[in-house]
């Protein structure tokens, strides 16, 4: 047997024991359905404010509900039980992560009314920096540079937990061992068990969000976190330009 094969047929009994071990995750097949009856409930959810005259008024009703939405699925899991994640563990927030407008929106709309004058002007600093970094290298090297998100605390929590992008609700794992051990590059690790059911319900509802918006002939892009809030924080009526179609996010990076 050639050296390939012999590496396709280790790759394949080791995942197969990852699966056996976290049990229960959707196959390819039904992943596929989990996300597109997710985004088919956001789109019908966002569908229903993105009709409505006083959008501008309620698109951060619109961020809640999407939200609450995926949140609703992700506690559908079967692995709800076994997640590891707790506050304080942050490996995750060292990647490249994207938001759509609404979630930018409620995120800024969080840091303005719960965070000081002084720590708002330290979070903003360390936006800057990091999209700046994200400007000059490809998603694939931020990543594999393990930048800290600008919205992580000293501690390791999350600053708009309440509110914090559905990617990040929906990437949960039941190793924290794991985590750690790709986060510290550790050689030979086996990759993170991630719980598959909530990562497709969060892209489902994101990639809903998405859709409703561009049917309704606005901005449904996702750009990347830092360059959005930023975007979102200098701009004077970001909501109005927004929903005027006024090209908000305008050189952002995606
Ligand atoms: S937004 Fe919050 S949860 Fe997401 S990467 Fe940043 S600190 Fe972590």
């Amino acid at each position: 047997m050639s050296q390939k094969r012999k590496r396709k047929k280790r790759e394949q009994a080791r995942r197969s024991r990852a699966r056996q071990r976290h049990g229960n995750t959707p196959d390819r097949l039904s992943e596929r359905g989990l996300l597109a009856t997710w985004a088919d409930r956001a789109r019908q959810a966002a569908s229903g404010y993105l009709r409505r005259d006083d959008l501008a008024d309620n698109v951060l009703a619109l961020a809640d509900e999407i939200r609450a939405l995926a949140l609703r699925g992700m506690e559908r899991s079967p692995l709800s039980g076994r997640h590891e994640c707790r506050p304080g563990c942050d490996p995750c927030c060292h990647t490249a992560v994207t938001v759509a407008a609404p979630e930018a929106f409620a995120i800024v709309r969080h840091l303005q009314t719960h965070i000081p004058a002084d720590a708002l002007r330290e979070v903003r600093d360390k936006m800057d920096r990091n999209a700046a970094l994200a400007s000059s290298m490809t998603r694939e090297a931020y990543i594999a540079e393990l930048i800290p998100c600008a919205l992580r605390t000293e501690d390791g929590n999350c600053r708009v937990h309440a509110v914090r992008p559905i990617a990040c609700a929906g990437f949960l794992s039941t190793s924290r061992a794991k985590c750690l051990d790709e986060f510290n590059r550790v050689p030979g690790r086996d990759p993170v068990p991630t719980d598959r059911y909530a990562m497709m319900v969060g892209l489902g509802v994101s990639h809903g969000l998405s859709d409703a918006c561009k049917q309704a002939g606005l901005d449904g892009t996702f750009y990347e976190l830092h360059h959005a809030l930023r975007r979102v924080m200098d701009t004077r009526d970001p909501i109005d330009t927004w929903s005027r179609n006024e090209g908000l996010f305008d050189d952002c990076l995606q």
